[in-house]
């Protein structure tokens, strides 16, 4: 280690001056023992040439032309080493000052320090100074380059570490995505459920239909990518990108061989090949990402949810609540509340057993969720004892939806071998603000409290609370 530290110490921070020092030496040999043959070539041919051979073959005239040859060699090399040479300098102060410039940008995050200016040296000619210039310059555009991809697989990993939720992962990194490829659209089409849907997406127009075109379902049964290259001259129809695409790229993401999901990326540019791979490189971590934020929602679900019913459970289930209380005070709109409890149960479990009385549980669940609405809440409340939270509901909907809730369940026998189990419920219902109440747990104990008068009632029925 210590002699590696040494030795990269001692080596030339621009090494140019020293190989063109052996440059010119060795151009300088070159040229002084072609002088020195052409001085002694040089008699003959002047023999040859008809002059007297004993003007010619004297030690002084030999000495005349070496000298001569040498002479010539000599200046030849000053010439090269003065046109070459302050070539060779000014191209090395201009990759001096590159370098500084690209460390700059490099250290100071500032991608503008290192422009297509600053960043290259100037090819003034086509001989192999010239090419060397270029070959300079497309070495910096490599680096610079190869630093881009670097920052962006950081920024990228930030987003990424940044989210568990799969609605905020999703549209962040179709963001990132777009920014980086300049993408006038971009979505993701995942299978849930064994359906192929479009979970987040921005710029399509019909993202639905997308889930289900050619192109995403192929990537995905083949997990090899799609590209569409459309040609300026071919109609397409407007119903799916409101722009006109150039380039359409359907990208499968797989965790080792199985497939998760499309993503689907449009350009009104050609995507380069380079852009491709770009996108492609990124590509693997937002794969594990998605699946880990896919594993935390199908956790959440399973936290909220009752096992037997489907339902939410009470803990969750009561946090909605407190949700949709907040909600209603705010917007003074009214929320009403269904307390329920199946009649004489414990005769049920008695006589059929704990599995039966657990079948009519069920069976009461799916019965009154048949009768709500999309925005209601029910959630097993206790162990045959069901809340349904309902916003907007005054006291005439809630007599009108508990009725039909007591009817759904009336009418839902479960069978039981040759026996039909016909269970019943007694309801309490409250609506708020026809009643005061201080909080969700107030809310509450008006509901049960009504719904105790059902049950010394006679059971089976629905009792409004304050009525
Ligand atoms: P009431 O009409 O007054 O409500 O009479 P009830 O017999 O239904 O009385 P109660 O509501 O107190 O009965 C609750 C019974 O429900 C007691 C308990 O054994 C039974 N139970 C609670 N949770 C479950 C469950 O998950 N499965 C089954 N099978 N029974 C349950
Ligand atoms: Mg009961
Ligand atoms: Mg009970």
């Amino acid at each position: 280690m210590t002699d590696e530290i040494t030795a990269s110490q001692h080596l030339p921070r621009n090494p140019l001056p020293r190989i063109t020092r052996k440059v010119f030496r060795d151009l300088a040999i070159w040229m002084m023992s072609f002088g020195l043959v052409m001085g002694v070539i040089f008699p003959f041919f002047v023999i040859a040439l008809g002059v007297p051979s004993h003007y010619v073959l004297s030690p002084l005239f030999f000495a005349a032309t070496i000298g001569a040859g040498l002479v010539v060699g000599l200046s030849n090399q000053f010439l090269s080493r003065a046109v070459v040479g302050s070539r060779l300098r000014f191209m090395r102060a201009r990759m001096n000052k590159v370098e500084q410039n690209l460390r700059d940008a490099i250290y100071s995050g500032e991608a503008s320090a290192c422009t297509p200016e600053s960043c290259s040296i100037t090819v003034d000619s086509d001989d192999e100074i010239g090419a060397a210039a270029a070959s300079f310059n497309r070495l910096v555009e490599a680096l610079a380059a190869s630093h881009q991809v670097t920052e962006l697989s950081r920024r990228f990993a930030t987003t990424l570490s940044s989210h568990i939720e799969l609605g905020p992962l999703t549209d962040a990194v179709l963001r990132d995505l777009q920014s980086t490829g300049g993408f006038s659209a971009a979505a993701l089409c995942i299978v849930r459920d064994g359906k192929m849907m479009t979970t987040a997406s921005n710029g399509f127009t019909d993202s639905a239909h997308l889930a289900e075109s050619e192109p995403v379902l192929r990537a995905y049964k083949t997990l090899e990518s799609v590209r569409l290259d459309i040609p300026d001259d071919l109609m397409i129809d407007g119903g799916v990108v409101p722009f006109r695409p150039r380039t359409v790229l359907a990208l499968p993401l797989q965790l080792r061989l199985v497939p998760i999901g499309v993503l689907v990326v449009a350009s009104t540019d050609v995507v380069t090949d380079e852009m491709e791979n770009l996108i492609n490189l990124l590509l693997p971590n937002f794969t594990v990402a998605l699946n880990n934020a896919l594993s935390h929602e199908r956790l959440q679900r399973v936290a909220a949810m009752d096992m037997l019913t489907g339902l939410y459970n009470r803990r969750f289930g009561l946090e909605r609540l407190g949700e949709d209380f907040a909600r209603a005070v705010r917007s003074h709109e009214p929320l009403g509340l269904v307390l329920f409890d199946i009649d004489h149960f414990k005769s049920i479990n008695d006589t059929y057993g704990h599995q039966a009385g657990d079948r009519v549980i069920k069976g009461v669940a799916d019965a009154a969720r048949s009768v709500l609405r999309e925005g209601d809440t029910l959630m097993r409340y206790g162990g045959e004892e069901f809340l349904a939270v309902l916003p907007g509901a005054g006291p005439d909907d809630l007599t009108d939806l508990g009725e039909r809730i007591r009817r759904a369940v009336q009418e839902n026998a479960i069978t039981h071998g040759h026996d039909e189990l016909q269970a019943t419920i007694s309801l309490g219902a409250v609506s708020f603000p026809s009643t005061e109440v201080t909080d969700t747990e107030d809310l509450v104990r008006h509901a049960d409290a009504a719904m105790y008068v059902a049950k010394s009632a006679g059971r089976n029925r629905l009792n409004m609370a304050g009525v």
